[in-house]
This record gives C-alpha cells, sequence and structure tokens, in this order.
C-alpha cells in the first residue's frame, strides 16, 4: 500500500501545510480544539469503510459486530461522562444534532424560541437564513443592552405571547453562565418542551466546571469537538426514555443514512479522556484562561461583553480600541494569532465587518498553555491592535513581526503532534 505522501503528493502537502498551521498559529477560536493523537487515529481507522445502520444490536447491514463494541462504548462513556439515562452519538455534527431534535419533537410550521444570532445564538436555533428559520415560525430572544445578559423576565413574556412548541438555550458566543432552572420554570409554565444546546460549554460540563443542563432540559445536544475535544460531530442526550426513542428514529432512519463509524469511534476515545482526572484539570485551566485572557485585553482598553467571561469564550468589544472586528481577525492572522471576528449586541456595525472578535482558550489550554502564556497573549493582541489603531487598516508590519516572532518562540516551548 502506497502512503497518502507517495499516492497523492497534492492532499498530503496540503495537510502538511495544516500542521505547520496549527503547530506555530496560537488557535483562538472558541469552536475549537487539539484532539489526542489517540482521536486521530480512531478517526483515520478502517472503521471508515463500513455500513452501519440502525443501531447497536439493531444493524440493517451483516459485520456490525465490532461496530457495535465502539459505539456501545461511546454511548455507554457518553451517558457516564454525563450522568444521563440516553445518548444517541451519530450526529454527523451539531446542526445534525439540532435537527434530529425538531425532526423528532416539532412539526414545520410550529412555533420554536431561540436566542438570536446577534445576541450570541447559533443559526440553528431558528435563524432567518437556516432551516431553523425558514420551516418554523421561529421567534428569538436576546440580551438586555445594558449588561448583555439574558433577560429572563423578557424570555417569558415571549414565550406566554408565542406560546412556543420548544424553547432551545445555548449559543455560540455568550460567555456566562445560563439559567437552565429559570428556563425550564419558564417552559413549564407555557407548556414547552426545552432543549439546551451545549455545544460550545459541553466539555466545562464534563470536567464538572460549569453548572449541568441535565435535571432541567428535557434534552440536550451538544457538537463533540469544541471543549469536549473529541473528533468533529454531534450527539443528543436525554434522560427521558420517550423522547429517546423518537429522538433514535429521527436521527435515522429520519435524517441520516449510514452513521460515520470512524467518527464514533473517536467519539469513544474522546469521551474516555475526558473520564480521567487530567480532563477535569484541563476543564479547570480553560476557565481560568480564559479568564486571564480577557482581563489581560481589559487592562489594555478592550471592553468585554457581558462584562466577563464565566466560560471558555469571551467576546470582546473593540470600539475603545477603535479598530473593527474584520482589521482585527485579519492582523491577527498575519501575526500568527487566529480568531474570529464577532459581531457584539447591538452592533453598530454589519456583519462582515464587526465591532469586535470572539477569543477562547480551549486549544491553548490543551497544549499546556497556563494563565502567565495567556496574559501574554493579551498582550500580543493588544500589541497588534494598537498597531492597527496607529497605522490604519493595514497594521504596523513591524509590530506584527515582533509578534510572529513572540508567537513562533511561545508555540516552540509548548509543541503538538
Ligand atoms: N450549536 C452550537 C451552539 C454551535 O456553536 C455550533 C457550531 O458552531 C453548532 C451547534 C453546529 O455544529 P456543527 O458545526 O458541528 O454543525
Amino acid at each position: 500500500e502506497r502512503s497518502l505522501s507517495d499516492a497523492d503528493p497534492a492532499v498530503f502537502a496540503g495537510i502538511e501545510r495544516e500542521l505547520d498551521r496549527e503547530r506555530h498559529q496560537i488557535e483562538l477560536i472558541a469552536s475549537e480544539n487539539i484532539v489526542s493523537q489517540a482521536v486521530l487515529e480512531a478517526q483515520g481507522s478502517v472503521f471508515t469503510n463500513k455500513y452501519a445502520e440502525g443501531y447497536p444490536g439493531k444493524r440493517y447491514y451483516q459485520g456490525c459486530a465490532p461496530s457495535d463494541i465502539v459505539e456501545q462504548l461511546a454511548i455507554d462513556r457518553a451517558k457516564q461522562l454525563f450522568g444521563c439515562q440516553f445518548a444517541n452519538v451519530q450526529p454527523h455534527s451539531g446542526a445534525q444534532a439540532n435537527g434530529a431534535v425538531m425532526l423528532a419533537l416539532t412539526k414545520p410550521g410550529d412555533t420554536i424560541m431561540g436566542l438570536s444570532l446577534d445576541a450570541g445564538g447559533h443559526l440553528t436555533h431558528g435563524a432567518k437564513a437556516a432551516m431553523s428559520g425558514k420551516w418554523y415560525n421561529a421567534v428569538q430572544y436576546g440580551v438586555r443592552e445594558d449588561d448583555h445578559l439574558i433577560d429572563y423576565d423578557a424570555v417569558e413574556q415571549l414565550a406566554r405571547a408565542s406560546q412556543p412548541r420548544l424553547i432551545i438555550t445555548g449559543g455560540s458566543a455568550y460567555p456566562r453562565h445560563i439559567d437552565f432552572a429559570r428556563f425550564r420554570a419558564i417552559a413549564d409554565a407555557v407548556g414547552a418542551l426545552f432543549m439546551v444546546d451545549m455545544a460550545h460549554f459541553a466539555g466545562l460540563v464534563a470536567g464538572g466546571v460549569h453548572p449541568s443542563p441535565f435535571g432541567h432540559a428535557h434534552v440536550v445536544t451538544t457538537t463533540t469537538h469544541k471543549t469536549l475535544r473529541g473528533p468533529r460531530g454531534g450527539m443528543v442526550l436525554t434522560d427521558d426514555e420517550a423522547i429517546a426513542k423518537k429522538i433514535n428514529s429521527a436521527v435515522f432512519p429520519g435524517l441520516q443514512g449510514g452513521p460515520l463509524m470512524h467518527v464514533i469511534a473517536a467519539k469513544a476515545v474522546a469521551f474516555g479522556e475526558a473520564l480521567t482526572p487530567e480532563f477535569k484539570a484541563y476543564s479547570r485551566a480553560v476557565i481560568a484562561n480564559a479568564k486571564a485572557l480577557a482581563a489581560r485585553l481589559q487592562e489594555r482598553g478592550a471592553d468585554l461583553v457581558a462584562g466577563g467571561t464565566d466560560t471558555h469564550l469571551a467576546l470582546v468589544d473593540l470600539r475603545p480600541l477603535g479598530v473593527t472586528g474584520k482589521d482585527a481577525d485579519e492582523a491577527l492572522e498575519r501575526s500568527g494569532i487566529t480568531c474570529n471576528k464577532n459581531g457584539i449586541p447591538f452592533d453598530p456595525l454589519p456583519p462582515m465587518k464587526t465591532s469586535g472578535i470572539r477569543v477562547g482558550s480551549p486549544a491553548g489550554t490543551t497544549r499546556g498553555f497556563g494563565v502567565a502564556e495567556f496574559r501574554e497573549i493579551g498582550d500580543m493582541i493588544a500589541d497588534v491592535l494598537d498597531g492597527l489603531r496607529a497605522k490604519g487598516e493595514a497594521g504596523d508590519p513591524a509590530v506584527e513581526a515582533d509578534v510572529r516572532a513572540r508567537v513562533r518562540a511561545l508555540c516552540e516551548r509548548f509543541p503538538i503532534y
């Protein structure tokens, strides 16, 4: 058998380039992480060859005994990790997991309610551009203008007025804890089902350093590749047997065909890792590091949306620094620091420009950065942004070259792969 480098040098070169990028850039995209060699190996395994439609013990094809082993391991470990009764580990992604819940528990045209995109919600929670916004009567709640926190009284009023079938919380850029008990009380008051999409903070729940949605939500969805540090994928969890049955039918045959058994094998590996004491230490460090980075950026003149963070991410309001999100993320990429521009609540700038950037600590924490390193990263970011302010959108080449060298030195102290 020929190796990839031999068989397809063009693709191999792309992968080598990505490996070099991951090794030598500082990754601050809050939804990304760095998986273990074991997760990579499982995902790159021969399970990519296998069709295993159905569920362990109830497959439509022959030859599924090995698939049953790894899928059952993933299910059992997921249940243990989150202390819940049922897990469907087959969704190909977070969007698929959310789609499966909609298919299981709602009908097109039903009213659903989610956190709006501009307040930190996700496309799949009822945004206009997404299926959830097109096929449902999607109503959206937001955050308060003064403190950027979810306004639970406003959520309750909206729920009473719109009588949703499903209330969703969770998001992609909400840096604070969410009051799950309050949401459940609102859902109960209007006869709605309550779903938590914990995609961003699932690893923190698993590590015991973030409030758990279990005991409150009827159904919980997540991605497996963010703070949870597994392969790209999704999962649906619940304590309710009737809901679990509907979810299983919705994932397959409702929404998907064959499960990605190589990804499910990698999910099992990642969940096994998340059950270890090392993962608890990692999840504690993720939060300490995000707080350290956010605090340093604030000391250097930025504002923090919602005043700071309880989680792995901070949303940085750049207006006091006089730069836009677009100019900032481009200048930071030139400097070896990867993050994304992000709208802030009530952003006066359009989505392609934005007034903010989103920064997260999971990937850096995984490679070993601690509080001192994250404060240093805060200084590097602030230096680049000061250069932008002084020199305009092209930035200050001397400052960016200096930061590039500091980034490289830091990354070399904490090697990956
Ligand atoms: N839910 C939330 C809260 C997310 O942040 C994301 C991804 O950004 C998703 C769902 C969708 O996950 P995926 O990209 O795997 O479809």
